[in-house]
């Protein structure tokens, strides 16, 4: 008999929580459309505003500041457009900057004009340059703009200064779009301590169910057109009868997602860090000098193609990912590696392992042995001794 899989990619996608399938599965058996007036109706609006109340805790937020969307993707184009407007932009932003190492569904820039669009540089450990920010937030005459800056970097890890961004972006007359989606339920993470006006959540990243998100509203903080117009759910910001159970799900793994989960994954990272380290002195972190996510580990080792590894991984019953997965189910060139400066040649070996509610140290001691056992096999080194 095979041994179980070992999932080690939540910045990918989670398993679903209990408490989340148990709230979804409710919703499955009953009927009801939450705009409907009759008791079914009104029990799946209970559900929906339950839910939004329990999203809204999680960031802070006001429950009317939350829009429930089909994800995180969905949130950014929703929110990336010069309508958006705040008490430091009232009248909107005429442009957008985006720090270079952001997710795809934010780099695309939805509803700016390409030429409007700036890429705004990171340091070697994948920090945002604020240099870079002062000097483009001058540019243009000063026009508002509105800067997209992630909390969390979901192929590193490493942290983004938000809050001092956001004081830089709203003296300037601008606006902060902070991606949550690797930070929201894995650390302590508040619109207003991140100094966010709008901040972008997904459920599947924290022990929900895929294909519903949020986006959460600072105070005074207007999304502008609609991207989704219909029936006017969600206020008139998104259209379409709700994702009850999907909203549910996300909901209840709210409840379930505690901040002080970061120390059991902090822990699990140090295992898994000093592991690698006492295997392979030429393991190298990405970000590694810097604050991370608890959960979060990219590294390589020179001369290993992550490929290769993964697939050996995958074959030893490891799921981890190599940089960012990707649609196509390739293994692309890293864009964060690249906007870091790190070597292609070192950043075509980089892979990620991602921790959470379900992880534990036996799952790192698996993973540590499963890729001795393959690093030694490419190398060509002698196998091990089983115990
Ligand atoms: N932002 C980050 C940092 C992500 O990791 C992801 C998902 O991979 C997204 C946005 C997109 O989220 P969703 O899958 O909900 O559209």
């Amino acid at each position: 008999m095979s041994a179980p899989r070992c999932y080690l990619d939540y910045n990918a996608t989670t398993p679903l929580r209990p408490g989340a399938r148990a709230a979804m599965v409710a919703v499955l058996e009953a009927t009801g459309n939450p705009s409907s007036i009759h008791a079914e109706g009104r029990a799946a609006r209970r559900v929906v505003e339950q839910a939004r109340a329990q999203v809204a805790a999680l960031v802070g937020a006001a429950a009317d500041a939350i829009v429930f969307t089909a994800g995180a993707t969905e949130g950014a184009a929703l929110a990336l457009s010069p309508t958006l407007a705040g008490p430091t932009a009232p009248r909107g932003v005429r442009r957008l900057l985006v720090c270079a190492t952001e997710h795809a569904a934010v780099r695309h820039g939805h509803r700016f004009a390409e030429a409007d669009v700036t890429v705004l540089p990171v340091d070697r450990h994948g920090v945002l340059r604020l240099d870079a920010l002062a000097s483009a937030l001058a540019d243009d005459g000063g026009s508002p703009a509105l800067l997209a800056l992630q909390a969390a970097n979901n192929e590193t890890g490493v942290l983004q200064p938000t809050r001092v961004a956001a004081q830089l972006v709203h003296a300037a007359g601008g606006l902060l779009v902070c991606d949550a989606v690797q930070m929201a339920g894995r650390m302590p993470f508040g619109l207003e301590e991140s100094g966010a006006d709008v901040a972008l959540l997904s459920s599947h990243k924290i022990g929900g169910p895929q294909g519903v998100g949020a986006v959460a509203l600072a105070p005074g903080v207007v999304l502008g057109a609609a991207l989704v117009r219909g029936g006017g759910q969600e206020r008139g910001a998104r259209s379409g009868t709700e994702n009850v159970a999907g909203i549910a799900g996300f909901g209840a793994a709210t409840l379930e997602s505690r901040d002080s989960e970061s120390d059991r994954l902090a822990a699990l990272q140090h295992r898994l860090e000093h592991g690698l380290a006492a295997l392979d002195a030429e393991a190298s972190v990405f970000g590694g000098a810097v604050a991370r996510l608890p959960n979060t580990t990219a590294f390589a080792v020179p001369g290993m193609a992550a490929e290769t590894l993964l697939i050996a991984l995958d074959l030893a019953g490891l799921a981890v990912s190599s940089g960012s997965a990707c649609a196509s189910g390739k293994v692309a060139r890293s864009h964060v590696l690249d906007a870091m400066g790190v070597p292609a040649i070192l950043a075509q070996g980089a892979l990620r392992l991602s921790t959470g509610w379900a992880s534990t140290a036996a799952d790192i001691d698996r993973f540590l042995t499963a890729f001795d056992v393959a690093r030694r096999r490419m190398r060509k080194g002698p196998l091990p001794i089983a115990a």
